[in-house]
Formats: C-alpha cells, structure tokens, sequence
C-alpha cells in the first residue's frame, strides 16, 4: 500500500555532481527541488580518490570530500536531500508519477534524472580489495592516470574506452600491458591501429585476469593467464584500470524514455530535454563520451535551466527567479 501521496515541483533523482549541480540551480530558482541520494550517495565520484581535474580546487580535493562539499551547497540552498532509492517511475501521463523504495508515491512537475552511470568490473575479489583500499585499481584512466607517471600500468579491454584511455595512459606512464581476453580488439580500426602503434603500449591477446597481486595496501602486479593455452605469468605494475564498459542507471525508465542500444538516455541534442515533456536528464546517464564530473555538473545546470523554464511557460504562477542567472 502506498503512504499518502507527496507533491513535489521538481524532483532530482541521483546524487552525483550532476544531480547536486541541478539541485544548486534548481534550489536556487524557487523550484523546491527534492534530491533522492540512491544507493550510492555521491556516486561513481565516491569510488575515487583524489580528484585534480575539478576546475576550482588547485590542491585537488578526494572525491568523497567534493561530493560531501556539493550536498553541502545544495542544501545552503534548502534542497531536501533524502536517503532513498527510486524503484519505479510512470512518465505515461500528464503528472510524472515515481515510487520511492517501492512504497512512497510522489507526483512531480518537473523530474530532472541524473542516475549515473556504473563502471564494470571483472569482480574478481583481489580487484574488488584493491578498489575499496584506493591502493591502484580504477575504471577511468583520465581521473587517476596521472597518478601513475614513470609506472607501469596494466589495463583490460579492447574496446573503443580501453584503447583511448590506454593512448592517455602511455602519454604518462612507462609502460602499459593491455590484456584482451579475445585474438581481436573490438575497437574500430583506427582507435586500435593508435594503440598497436604506440611503442610503450603491449598488447597481450588471448590473455585474461587471474589475480590482482599486491602487497595488502597497494597493486604491485598481475597475474594473467593465456586462455588458449592456460599459462600464467606475472607482470609488474602499480596501476590495474578496467575499461570494459560501463552501464548507464536507466532500467527504470526503459517503458517511458527513448534509449540508445546501450542504455543511454537520448536527449534532444544541445539540451537536457528527453522524449517527455518535464523530464529532463544530465550527467552520464545520457554520456557515454565525457563521463566527467565537470561535464556532469555542467549539465545538471542545464537541466535545472531547462526544467525552469519549461515550469515557467506552462505554469503561470511560477516566477523564473532571476538569481539562477547571477
Ligand atoms: P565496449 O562494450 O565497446 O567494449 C568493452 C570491451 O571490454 C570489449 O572489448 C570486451 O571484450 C571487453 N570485456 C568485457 N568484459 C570483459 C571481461 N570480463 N574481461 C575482459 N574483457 C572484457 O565498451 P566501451 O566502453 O569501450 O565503449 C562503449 C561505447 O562507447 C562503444 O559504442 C564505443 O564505440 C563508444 N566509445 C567511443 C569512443 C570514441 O569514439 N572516441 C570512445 C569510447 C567509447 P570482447 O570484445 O571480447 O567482448
């Protein structure tokens, strides 16, 4: 049974700098934004741990600290920011309805999504170890690359995301062994040739994750095996990244909003629009290029924007506030 049914003017969904971004707008501009934090309060940011590329932190700053400052600035701002999992949404009618942990019924004029993305891992328990330690495994070679100069580096995948990110990496580090479990990369040619053509990149076809070797803080190595001829060996390296893809958080809108084959939001170019009036999306749920925290933050602004004025011309009543453009 559902508890009595809340109205909300704009409800954020997600709490990574996309949604706390929106929320600062929307806060802002008398839109009484409600921001439901997910299971993972802060997002994939919260997984990190320095964060050096943020424009405005000249000393870098760890991603649970910037995501705990951001909470912060939307709530000066009287966001209500609760604990809580959105389950379902119905986006089929004039009111935007959503659940919240399957019981709680809310309706919102305005719905502004900014769920994320999860990058894959292998989800072998050394690589998990490693991860939760911050000790040298991570999925985004742009965010702690730099980290490792004058390393060695391991890397997984054989995508279009692995071969750009080991490019970047070997812009940095010493060496990077690149470990691609099939005989054929999936990347186009051009982003593979680049790779292949790299001299301190070493590509290891056939050749999969057997361990994640370290020293119980921190990765000093891998241990892979050929999975045509089950040998193993151990390569050094201080960096294990994992690039095999990430998946949007978009299940639940699957019914409602147009998705690419993949799972990403599709919105109307140059906008945070979807394919329903008053649902607006931002971040990397709709990303599957720049997954960066600036980039999500800049598009949560839009999304604030966008769900502003769209409330202003069908809502007479609702005043745009003039302090969302100071
Ligand atoms: P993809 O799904 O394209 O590739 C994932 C890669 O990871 C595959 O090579 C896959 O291997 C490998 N993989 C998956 N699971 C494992 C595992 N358990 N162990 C080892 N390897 C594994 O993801 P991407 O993130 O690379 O790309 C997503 C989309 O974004 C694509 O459409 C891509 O073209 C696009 N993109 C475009 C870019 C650009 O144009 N600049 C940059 C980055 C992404 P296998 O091949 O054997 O299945």
């Amino acid at each position: 049974m559902s508890e009595t049914i809340e109205k909300v003017k704009c409800l954020i969904i997600g709490s990574g700098p996309a949604g706390y971004t929106a929320a600062i707008y929307a806060a802002r501009a008398n839109m009484k934004p409600v921001l439901y934090q997910g299971t993972q309060p802060g997002g994939q940011l919260t997984t990190t741990n320095e964060v050096e590329n943020f424009p405005g932190y000249p000393d870098g700053i760890t991603g649970p600290e910037m995501m705990m400052e951001l909470q912060k600035q939307a709530e000066r701002f009287e966001t209500d920011v609760r604990d809580g999992w959105v389950t379902k949404v119905d986006f089929s009618g004039d009111v935007h309805k959503v659940w919240v942990n399957d019981t709680k019924e809310i309706h919102c004029d305005t719905v502004i999504i900014s769920t994320g993305a999860s990058a894959k891992y292998l989800g072998l328990d050394s690589e998990q170890k490693y991860l939760k330690l911050g000790g040298g495994v991570s999925a985004c070679a742009v965010c702690d690359g730099f980290f490792y100069r004058n390393q060695e580096v391991v890397i997984v995948g054989a995508g279009d995301s692995a071969c750009e990110e080991a490019h970047y990496l070997s812009k940095l580090c010493k060496k990077v062994t690149m470990l691609v479990r099939r005989d054929e990369f999936r990347a186009s040619k051009i982003m593979a040739a680049r790779v292949k053509n790299t001299p301190n990149i070493e590509i290891l076809f056939n050749t999969e994750t057997d361990e994640v070797l370290g020293d119980g803080q921190v990765v000093t190595g891998v241990r892979v095996f050929n999975n045509q001829t089950q040998e193993k060996h151990e390569i050094p390296a201080t960096g294990f990244f994992v690039a095999i893809g990430h998946k949007p958080n978009t299940d639940i809108f699957k019914d409602f909003l147009n998705l690419d084959e993949t799972g990403y939001i599709i919105n109307v170019p140059g906008t945070s629009k979807t394919n329903i009036e008053g649902v607006f999306v931002s971040g990397d749920a709709a990303d599957h290029v720049y997954r960066q925290a600036v980039t999500a933050a800049g598009t949560g602004c839009m999304a604030a924007l966008d769900a502003e004025r769209w409330l202003a011309a069908k809502d007479s009543t609702f005043e745009v506030s003039t302090s969302t453009y100071n």
